[in-house]
């Protein structure tokens, strides 16, 4: 199969992006890299990055740190096992390499939370070595490249076009090639790809057969599930009432709000968080928020209550409004604790005297 890795590399060191991690051959800050970028946006990513290399520079001071800082500083990026990950894994770098990130694949692939593509990315972009790095960009690149019609939510087909990718690397300096492909998909080879901006359009069996669009072929995709929560947003003095998710639970270490689970079409009128055990009395209703993590959407019906007194409940704490902004909050409990702050829910409650 013919693929002029000669043209792609040329593109790729005249074309590519200025990326913060595309300046340091820092194996620690590629690592860091590749898991912020994994199911996030480069420009997302890129002040978290930034924030990140200054809160934790190196391997050791990421181990040192708590995962409540480690956390906070994820704040917002979702898919929050990536940050506690990377935790878990300086540690364990710390402990078994002195902080310097193995440079084999054998060790990389020990390491919490490093999967193939991270292998093949660290492998490839910090230790210069021929492996290829193969995510979604690349899989549908190649997928149009060599028009192949497997089904890439198939492992088979994913290791299919691993082995390939790794195959058509070119032995002189194959790393800027592998960032190449990753590069092409994510500027050029795109969902709705832009082929006559693309280097390899000469070669490239799918556009030359006008298939382009129909590749790659993927099957499997993953149902979205719509909740509908009713938030209890509780004020007692100046302080409000939220929960930290424990280990294992979705949102663990993040902090939200109480709330239960409610069917679309269920009445929440009347609705008065009779869950948490204490007479509250009902202010008003707040702001709806929709937002998303993982394959879930979330419908948050915030409403805001009083309770006379600060009443211990387990499970859950009481923490003032400059308290909570310490925290790390799930992105939809994040905007409910700023529509507190900017309607100064704290203030006016606190001159409120309903009985
Ligand atoms: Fe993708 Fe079009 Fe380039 Fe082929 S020619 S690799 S389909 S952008």
């Amino acid at each position: 199969m013919l693929f002029d890795s000669h043209s792609l590399k040329q593109w790729f060191l005249s074309q590519k992006r200025d990326l913060p991690w595309r300046e340091t051959d820092d194996p620690y800050a590629i690592w860091v890299s590749e898991i912020m970028l994994q199911q996030t946006q480069v420009a997302v990513v890129i002040p978290y990055f930034e924030r990140w290399m200054i809160a934790f520079p190196t391997i050791s001071a990421l181990a040192k740190s708590e995962v409540a800082q480690v956390i906070k500083a994820w704040e917002g990026l979702g898919y929050y096992s990536r940050a506690r990950n990377l935790h878990e894994g300086a540690k364990y770098v710390l402990e078994r390499h002195n902080g310097k990130l193995p440079s084999t694949e054998k060790e990389l692939e020990k390491i919490k939370g490093i999967g193939p593509y991270t292998v093949g990315a660290i492998m490839s972009f910090a230790f210069h070595k021929k492996k290829a790095a193969v995510d979604g960009n690349v899989m549908r690149v190649l997928s149009r490249l060599f028009n192949l019609k497997d089904d890439i939510s198939k492992p088979k087909t994913i290791n299919a076009i691993r082995e390939l990718a790794e195959n058509i690397l070119p032995e002189d300096e194959p790393w800027i090639v592998a960032e190449g492909l990753i590069e092409l998909g994510a500027t050029v080879c795109m969902k709705n790809p832009k082929c006559m901006n693309c280097p390899l359009k000469a070669s490239c069996l799918s556009f030359l057969k006008g298939e382009e669009h129909l590749l790659p072929i993927k099957s499997a995709k993953f149902k979205t599930i719509q909740l509908y929560r009713d938030v209890a947003v509780v004020i007692a003095e100046d302080k409000f009432l939220v929960r930290c998710g424990k280990e294992n639970e979705i949102m663990s270490d993040l902090y939200e709000f109480p709330y239960r689970e409610r069917k679309e079409t269920e009445d929440n009128k009347e609705w008065n968080a009779e869950f948490l055990n204490i007479p509250l009395i009902k202010i008003r209703d707040l702001k709806e928020i929709n937002h998303a993590f993982t394959r879930f959407r979330v419908k948050l019906t915030p409403r805001l209550f009083k309770s006379k007194k600060i009443v211990p409940i387990t499970d859950y704490e009481w923490f003032s409004v400059q308290e909570l902004e310490q925290f790390a909050f799930s992105s939809g409990h994040r905007r409910l604790l700023q529509q507190v702050k900017e309607q100064r829910l704290y203030q006016l409650l606190a001159i409120d005297d309903t009985p």
